[in-house]
């Protein structure tokens, strides 16, 4: 067989030769080793379609045909100086690297590039160490490879869980850096992922290794002469995020500015105790009064976490054809069926109380006396429903222990994949009965059901609408692709906003952030274009296009 850098690529990237593609793979090979450096020449690279077996290139759960997402090549750098250097590379032949750590944002495109052809940048192949474990300051400082699940596995094995613990979104097999990034959220105290970080090693554009905050000032007794990015960092890092002068790490997320090489994550100290509850909602029209009385005691910080709110759908978490063999979408009486099958309510709310006895019966007592207040609402520990696997499941992840049993709802349909619709709404019944009421229509018009939960953030929830379809079936995948672009239109006349997107339609939210004549994109393109002038870091990430791209050409 050929050499692997002599591959043709399925897609090429753009204004690329394929003679040009191979002098890079060639220089690419020379920096990280061939066994690094993957091109993605043939159908048998876009086999993978399971989440705990993630594909590197293209987008597992794509709504496209497969091909279009679709990365060049895949390659794995094995420390910092190779990610600088592929920097510069990538600058001398103008080809665009698109970075990711483990490909698991499943949802929102998994590992695949905004642009077919662009270069895969698997950060989390060989740099995935645990570089710092503080107990006193209740930090950590990751690799991009290090998943939640590696964090939390290192606590137990060096018996540290008994001190901290960590956040963990849904499902742990995506890395910190990754999900902190995107801005993902988990449901301890700690749920707000980018606000818990501290501390980032980045690698910008041309090369240059930058360190946020504190990491600016140098530790006295770092070593001069070691390379910076072996330097030992001053030790306020991780512990003060602002250090002097403008604030930039906000910029290093949901961007295209640079490369995260490091990151400090806080961790929650082991409160002394824990309890986690389910508290049923018995109708449909029960949901308004339960966000009204969230409102008060999640600001008030009597629900310490972030809570969700469920909807059956959810919960009934398997196969849509053991429910029910009709194809329409499932009306209020089938619904209203199966919550009554699972001892379930048509909404479900999933929260805990952290600290020692006095603190969660306090807590909790004023907990149940809200929510009681509902007719019909109960209230479950999980030792009441040890069958009820979501129950169980939360049950470990409101602790911060990982798990990849979320991923169940997936299979509501054959091939099932899923996008997410992610509004944010306001903490109000009005707002968030609006929300369920206008997706869930369009759901249903699209000929799906409403499957969907209410995360509960400080002053906000996160909607998140699961538009589960089947992948194999190319009506199906339009009907998602109609149904998402629908609603981002139907929420942006209604003044609401997604807050993170799948590729295929970060345009449209982007365009969508339009205040005083798209005053929010001129600052992004203009910062973009004053760090990354050829335009080589992920072209059209949340819809910022470097001026060598031309965002038309780029519709999908
Ligand atoms: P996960 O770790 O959850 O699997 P991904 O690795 O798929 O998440 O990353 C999600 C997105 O976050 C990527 O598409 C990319 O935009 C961004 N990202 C991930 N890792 C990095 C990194 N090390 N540097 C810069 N951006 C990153």
């Amino acid at each position: 067989s050929r050499p692997e850098a002599e591959r043709r690529p399925l897609t090429l990237p753009p204004n690329t030769s394929l003679e040009k593609f191979n002098d890079f793979m060639q220089r690419i090979a020379d920096i990280i080793g061939s066994e690094n450096a993957t091109v993605i020449s043939s159908d048998n690279e876009l086999k993978h379609e399971s989440y705990l077996d993630p594909s590197k290139a293209y987008d597992m759960y794509h709504i496209t045909p497969k091909e279009y997402f679709v990365s060049s090549a895949v390659v794995a750098p094995k420390n910092v100086p190779d990610v600088q250097a592929i920097m510069r590379l990538c600058n001398e032949f103008e080809i665009p690297v698109w970075p990711f750590s483990i490909g698991r944002n499943v949802g929102y495109g998994g590992a695949a590039p905004r642009v077919p052809g662009s270069i895969g940048l698997d950060m989390g192949k060989n740099m995935a160490k645990i570089l710092e474990v503080n107990v006193d300051g209740a930090f950590a400082f990751v690799e991009p490879g290090v998943t939640f699940i590696d964090l939390h596995n290192y606590l137990v094995e060096n018996n540290l869980r008994e001190k901290l613990w960590i956040d963990v979104p849904d499902l742990g097999g995506g890395s910190v850096i990754g999900n902190t990034v995107e801005r993902g959220v988990g449901y301890t105290p700690y749920g707000d992922h980018w606000m818990m970080h501290c501390g980032m090693e980045v690698v910008l554009p041309d090369g240059t290794l930058w360190r946020s905050g504190m990491g600016g000032l140098p530790n006295p007794n770092a070593d001069p002469n070691a390379p910076p990015h072996e330097q030992a960092a001053n030790e306020t890092w991780g512990l003060f995020n602002y250090g002097f002068g403008p604030y930039n790490d906000g910029i290093f997320t949901q961007s295209s500015l640079g490369i995260v090489v490091k990151m400090g994550i806080w961790l929650m100290v082991n409160p002394g105790g824990y309890q986690s509850y389910l508290i049923t909602l018995p109708k449909d029209e029960n949901l308004h009064q339960a966000l009204e009385i969230i409102r008060p005691l999640r600001v008030g910080m009597v629900l310490q976490n972030v809570p969700t709110m469920r909807h059956i759908l959810l919960d009934a978490a398997g196969n849509r054809k053991s429910y029910t063999d009709s194809d329409k979408p499932l009306t209020d009486n089938e619904l209203d069926a199966i919550a009554e099958k699972l001892n379930l309510g048509r909404w479900n709310f999933y929260g805990a109380v952290y600290g020692p006895p006095p603190v969660r019966e306090v807590l909790l007592s004023v907990i149940k006396q809200s929510f009681l207040q509902i007719p019909g609402a109960k209230y479950y520990e999980p030792k009441d429903m040890p069958d009820n696997i979501v129950l169980q499941t939360r049950n470990d992840t409101l602790q911060g222990i990982p798990s990849t049993t979320e991923l169940k709802w997936v299979d509501w349909l054959p091939n099932g994949a899923h996008l997410f619709f992610s509004p944010i709404a306001k903490v109000s019944g009005d707002d968030g009965v609006a929300q369920y009421q206008v997706t869930r229509q369009r759901c249903e018009e699209a000929g799906f059901d409403f499957i969907g939960t209410f995360v509960v953030g400080m002053r906000e929830m996160h909607h998140i609408v699961c538009i589960v379809f089947d992948r194999k079936d190319p009506d199906s995948r339009r009907r998602a692709h109609w149904l998402i672009r629908t609603l981002i239109d139907d929420a942006a006349k209604r003044g609401w906003g997604e807050y993170r997107t799948h590729l295929s339609v970060m345009d449209q939210i982007a365009d969508t952030y339009s205040f005083n004549d798209n005053a929010q994109m001129k600052l992004n393109d203009k910062i973009k274009a004053a760090l990354d002038p050829k335009g080589i870091i992920s072209p059209g990430k949340n819809g910022v296009w470097p001026k060598q791209y031309n965002k038309e050409d780029w519709k999908v």
